[in-house]
């Protein structure tokens, strides 16, 4: 599968190539902020098939709370394009900015549901953890 994509004003444009390595919502309080209140709903790609294809993306790694992410955005427009995953190999795409979100389809699992709000919805029959799905 191959997935463009782009930030809400135009600057940054991405690909990527390869299969998905999981479509996960994710509802801890941090994403929170990036989607507004909803979960925020992920694709995981390979990062050694990622590039921008236009524009330098900005990004971002919070210093006061364990284990932080590294987070692109576009530094004209605001929009959080990804999540850096190293531990992984992947880069979690933020759906939204995918030229065909429908490519996510439906997410494989819910995670951080400690933080979840009364207004989130999970799907029916998805596994949903509290935190990370357990390793191994
Ligand atoms: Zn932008
Ligand atoms: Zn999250």
């Amino acid at each position: 599968m191959e997935v463009t994509g782009k930030c809400y004003c135009g600057a940054l444009e991405y690909k990527v190539s390869g299969e998905p390595l999981f479509r996960g919502q994710c509802h801890c309080r941090e994403c929170q902020y990036m989607t507004g209140g909803h979960p925020l709903s992920v694709m995981g790609m390979p990062s050694s098939n990622f590039e921008y294809t236009k524009g330098k993306a900005a990004s971002f790694t919070r210093s006061d709370i364990p284990n932080p992410v590294t987070r692109d955005f576009c530094s004209n427009c605001g929009t959080h394009t990804l999540t850096n995953l190293p531990a992984m190999a992947a880069v979690l795409l933020k759906v939204g900015t995918m030229d065909d979100p429908s490519l996510y389809g439906k997410p494989d699992m819910a995670i951080f549901t400690c933080d979840a709000q009364e207004f989130h919805i999970i799907p029916e029959g998805i596994p949903a953890f509290e935190k990370m799905p357990p390793t191994g």
